[in-house]
């Protein structure tokens, strides 16, 4: 039976327009107004919003560290961003063990995912310890997979990227029109300061925004930029700007008139500060890196959303750890703790409450920047991130009204902390759809294991 969802506030990453959405199967079959269908099943959305299911392109389900890995699986990962109005989740692939070939994570990953994720899924591929023939596979497995981004890490010991690989690679990018998401930290002023900071005895979780300085990210995306441009204009992506620092050169780069780059902040970059790290015990929930930063970084970065055209995505790198016992690796020395916190079912709710609701973005950047402009970088557009006919009908029904506090009583994932804990959130999701099935409702997960197919992405919008 057709599915009509009728009298919606659909909100597009340019406007906001009252009309009726018929789904028929997986798709929308057309959108306007006063539809009639006889023999469907009517959902009415009065009063409600209609927004896109969301696209997250930067999580790390089950990721593995080495040393422990992240506490949600493909299935409760993806449970958390379907109750958050995810329906979409392009994710980072961990490092691969040793000098393995690059389809050797790849085919783990498929392993982790296929028949697991309840909503759809791509991967990222990633980059390390290169070599003339991974280029080649690289190429290879993008045409072949539809993995048609590649990350490159600028700091992180033997797998980072140094800087005559990142030009080689953003040359093969801008030749093959790959994407080229990037993390920018400069190597050898974060390791040197965790070092000094080390033999000083200074091993708190407050030291540990101290060790990854904003200069440090500054430098990096300046610097990837600009290698960028040099490559031919490739297509780069800075993964979760945090500082004002970086994005003052960011915008340096966009005014120089560059293009073919994309942007990302997170969530966590926007609604907290490093007064998280106050606390000896409470801080090691906020170890990530980047690190947290000022109230005036937050500031700057929800500025630079006001503004089009200077970031283009908010996603949230979900990578989550437990506080309870994995988190407390890092006790004693911060170096030690898994880098990450839990996101993806905030996100959504997060960035309409603290954004739209407090009036620092509107509703339609807000559908932009979490749903269209995600899934046009990473080549899903118009299949996701649109409520259009022929689109996936993977749509959230809003109730921008009401109201609640967030807490991890109400939350899905396998963590035992939210680093939101407490906010009063205005709006809340009632409904979530993943292609034309109801798998959110009032909070409760409706969906099933398996159900997420894997995404073979196109090309990418900034190409
Ligand atoms: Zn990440």
């Amino acid at each position: 039976m057709k599915k009509l969802i009728k009298n919606a506030n659909i909100v597009t990453e340019a406007d906001m327009y009252k009309a009726d959405v018929l789904i028929d199967g997986e798709t929308i079959e057309c959108v306007g107004v006063d539809i009639e269908c006889a023999d469907s099943e009517i959902i009415d959305a009065s009063g409600r919003l209609l927004l896109p299911g969301a696209v997250d392109v930067h999580t790390h389900m089950d990721l593995d560290v080495g040393f422990t890995r992240a506490c949600d699986d493909w299935t409760s990962g993806t449970i958390a961003a379907a109750c958050g109005g995810t329906t979409t989740v392009v994710d980072h692939m961990a490092f691969a063990p040793g000098d393995a070939a690059l389809m050797h994570q790849v085919d783990t990953y498929h392993a982790l995912a296929d028949g697991h994720a309840v909503i759809d899924y791509g991967f990222h591929g990633v980059l390390q310890l290169m070599n003339d023939s991974k280029l080649e596979e690289m190429k290879q497995i993008a045409r072949r997979e539809g993995i048609t981004s590649w990350k490159a890490y600028m700091t992180y010991g033997d797998n980072m990227i140094d800087d005559e690989w990142l030009f080689k690679i953003l040359k093969t990018a801008a030749d093959e029109g790959l994407v080229i998401p990037a993390h920018c930290e400069n190597d050898a002023l974060v390791e040197l300061t965790k070092a000094e900071l080390g033999a000083l005895g200074k091993l708190q979780a407050k030291y540990h925004p101290l060790a990854r300085p904003a200069d440090a990210e500054a430098e990096a995306v300046s610097r990837l930029l600009h290698i960028a441009k040099a490559a031919g204009e490739a297509a780069a992506y800075v993964v979760h700007l945090s500082s004002e620092a970086g994005l003052k050169e960011v915008i340096k780069v966009r005014e120089s008139g560059q293009k073919h780059f994309g942007v990302e902040t997170c969530t966590q970059y926007l609604a907290l500060t490093d007064e998280a790290y106050s606390d000896d015990q409470e801080g090691l929930k906020a170890i990530m890196s980047p690190p947290l930063r000022k109230k005036a970084d937050n500031d700057a970065l929800w500025a630079a959303l006001a503004r089009d055209g200077m970031i283009d995505v908010v996603a949230t790198d979900h990578c989550p750890f437990t506080f309870k016992e994995q988190k407390q690796m890092g006790k004693d020395d911060f170096r030690k703790c898994p880098n990450g916190a839990p996101g993806v079912e905030e996100r959504l709710p997060i960035m309409y409450s603290e954004g739209v609701s407090k009036g620092r973005i509107s509703l339609p950047q807000l559908v932009k920047y979490c749903c269209t402009e995600p899934a046009r970088i990473f080549g899903l557009y118009p299949k996701k991130g649109a409520i259009i006919p022929g689109a996936d009908a993977d749509i959230v029904v809003f109730n921008p009204e009401a109201k609640h506090i967030l807490t991890i009583d109400d939350m899905h994932g396998a963590n035992d902390y939210t680093c939101y804990e407490g906010f009063n959130l205005t709006g809340r999701i009632e409904k979530v759809f993943a292609r034309g099935n109801l798998i959110v409702e009032d909070n409760v997960f409706l969906g099933s294991k398996g159900a997420g197919r894997y995404l073979r992405r196109g090309i990418s919008s900034l190409i």
